[in-house]
């Protein structure tokens, strides 16, 4: 009942014109009935990738997003602005965002609080740290990180919202997270919203995994009941591999 999304972490990759020549490529490939496909690209991209995917199910998120309107905040981009130019989702919480630029669990809230204000639709990642992990620390991790992240969220924001478990270890490393494994940890999450909220918000919040995730594996994932997609970061980058990872999913 959950429709699947994949959606693709481009960081801080692709020009303008690469990033329209990829929609050009995967316009009728990487739009695959039941499931959402979702490009998020550097903000330079955003207005020409919106029109790009006119007439298409193709959808545009950013990586990132102010939780104030307007101000003096040199450097960033609100809310108002993203949903302007017409971008659907919006990557927040990222861990090279709490890493490099020092996003707390508050922080990240007040951005999930922005994007809804603005009817945008966050993706909210959580997940830990290989030594986190090491110290089976992972559940607990996840489960601060979401409820900090939820906090404050009507049911019917809650519901809409898209986690995205991704062990940091796992990112960009080649190294994934057994389905199996990674199902553990998102079943546990969908119990922590569910205790937060109630078991019908727990039931519609699509989890996806990331980490690693190639045309190769997606599938497993996949076949996994509680994984409902993947945020994907290296392999999103060519249209042959993410149109892959559409039809894996
Ligand atoms: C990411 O950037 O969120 C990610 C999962 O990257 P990769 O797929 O390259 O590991």
């Amino acid at each position: 009942m959950r429709t699947p999304i994949i959606a693709g972490n481009w960081k801080m990759f692709k020009t303008v014109k690469e990033a329209v020549a990829f929609i050009e490529d995967v316009k009728g490939k990487a739009e695959v009935a039941g499931v959402e496909s979702v490009i998020c690209a550097p903000y330079t991209n955003l207005p020409a990738l919106t029109e790009a995917v006119q007439g298409t199910s193709l959808k545009i998120g950013a990586q990132n997003v102010h939780f104030e309107d307007s101000g003096a905040f040199t450097g960033e981009i609100s809310g108002l602005m993203l949903k302007e130019i017409g971008v659907d989702y919006v990557i927040i919480g990222h861990s090279e965002r709490r890493a490099y630029f020092a996003e707390t669990d508050e922080i990240v809230n007040k951005k999930v609080l922005a994007a809804f204000k603005h009817g945008l639709l966050p993706i909210v990642c959580v997940g830990e740290s290989l030594e986190e992990r090491e110290a089976g620390k992972t559940k607990d991790v996840c489960r601060v990180q979401t409820e900090a992240a939820l906090q404050g969220l009507t049911e019917a924001q809650a519901a809409q919202v898209v986690v995205a478990y991704e062990p940091i270890w796992a990112i960009g490393t080649g190294k994934t997270s057994t389905a199996e494994d990674a199902g553990e940890v998102i079943g546990y999450i969908r119990e922590r919203i569910a205790a937060q909220f109630n078991s019908d918000v727990a039931g519609k919040v699509r989890i996806q995994y990331g980490g690693s995730v190639k045309p190769n594996n997606i599938r497993e994932f996949m076949q996994h009941p509680d994984i409902d997609g993947a945020l994907v970061g290296g392999a999103s980058l060519e249209p042959a591999s993410y149109i892959s990872l559409v039809e894996g999913a």
